[in-house]
């Protein structure tokens, strides 16, 4: 199970490029891209954070408009990696079922999917809103489960790189957790740093099986393990 936003596809890039799209559209001043990014994970909805950055650059009445710019420009910012890709690939070659879980909207994360065509390269998509479900509860994993026609176990694995969505909801489920990480070093694209070993994982609440520090060394540590 995969989480969809900065695990399968990045999408600080693409906020990024669309806040610089709308500055350049608007005249905005210098700083409102910037601060689009560093405020990206303050609010609940679409809605409000556009709202909240109409207000901070004086153009309430924007709100609605940017709203629909953003709905309609940011999703086609979004691309796949091919190393992704073809990992994907190799997983599903050897055996693996993969499900996209992901918490957001129908529309959005729809979007984003049919951008960079990952219907091909997984067997299920299960989307918050859709499942009237969100990670970290379990019911969402036993959606995925259950669409990829196997059982919640220790046989399974979640990806993601956020510790409470993704590794606490990963643990709920009974499967094994890799954190993506930047922190994580990955000396020649080496594969994942071992918790139980010590060293990166110490100390992280939920603690995840394995801390990567990319999707593609996530991916490889599933290849290969047991
Ligand atoms: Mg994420």
């Amino acid at each position: 199970m995969l989480d969809l936003d900065g695990t399968l596809v990045d999408s600080v890039g693409p906020l990024c490029k669309w806040a610089q799209r709308l500055c350049a559209e608007y005249g905005l001043p210098a700083g409102t891209a910037e601060w689009v990014i560093e405020q990206r994970d303050s609010y609940a909805t679409w809605q409000t954070f556009v709202g909240a950055a109409a207000e901070y650059v004086g153009r309430p009445e924007k709100s609605a408009e940017w709203r629909d710019h953003l709905v309609r420009n940011y999703p086609h910012e979004f691309t796949l990696a091919p190393d992704t890709a073809e990992r994907l690939t190799s997983l599903r070659a050897a055996g693996w079922k993969l499900a996209i879980v992901t918490n957001g909207s129908i529309g959005m994360q729809t979007a984003k999917i049919d951008q960079v065509g990952l219907h091909d390269y997984v067997d299920a998509i299960c989307i918050s809103e859709a499942e009237g479900v969100r990670k970290p509860d379990r019911a969402i994993f036993e959606r995925a489960a259950g669409r990829l026609g196997v059982e919640l176990g220790s046989h399974g694995w979640m990806v993601g790189d956020t510790l409470r969505a993704d590794v606490e909801g990963g643990i709920s489920a009974g499967v094994r957790t890799i954190w993506l990480s930047s922190d994580a070093q990955e000396p020649s694209g080496a594969a994942a740093s071992s918790v139980t070993g010590g060293g990166l994982g110490e100390g992280l609440e939920p603690r995840p099986e394995h801390v990567c520090g990319s999707i593609v060394a996530a991916l490889d540590h599933i290849l290969t393990s047991a």
